[in-house]
């Protein structure tokens, strides 16, 4: 997988606004905010997406979850929030390093664009 803005936002070479940090994760603001409250969770494991994910990433993926609920208590969003993956070009993906969208602070439509 070649480098990517998050592998540099990793290892610390583009500031962020860290949310939350720990060996195997990061959150940040996203820089482009579509909510009041716009959040990324990453893997520190340069993992592209979905289709590259491995059954040893298990713990990985769970750890990436647990650390969404983690910081979505932590910024207050206590009256519901969105998830989201945008995975592969058809996704959406623009950054090709796995990451998780943590929006809140506004109700949300359903569908989605
Ligand atoms: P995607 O479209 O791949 O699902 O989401 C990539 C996200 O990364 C976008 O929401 C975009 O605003 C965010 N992003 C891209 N470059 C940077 C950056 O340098 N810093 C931060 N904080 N977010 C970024």
């Amino acid at each position: 997988m070649s480098q990517t803005i998050f592998s540099k936002i990793i290892n610390k070479e583009i500031p962020v606004d860290i949310i939350y940090e720990d060996d195997l994760v990061l959150a940040f603001q996203d820089i482009a905010p579509q909510a009041p409250i716009h959040i990324l969770v990453i893997p520190k494991k340069p993992i592209t997406n979905l289709y590259s994910v491995k059954t040893e990433d298990q713990a990985l993926l769970g750890h990436l979850l647990l650390t969404v609920k983690m910081v979505a208590e932590k910024v207050g969003l206590t009256n519901g929030y969105r998830v989201v993956i945008n995975n592969g070009s058809d996704g959406g993906q623009t950054v090709e390093h796995l990451h998780l969208h943590i929006l809140g602070g506004r109700s949300m439509q359903w569908p989605p664009g």
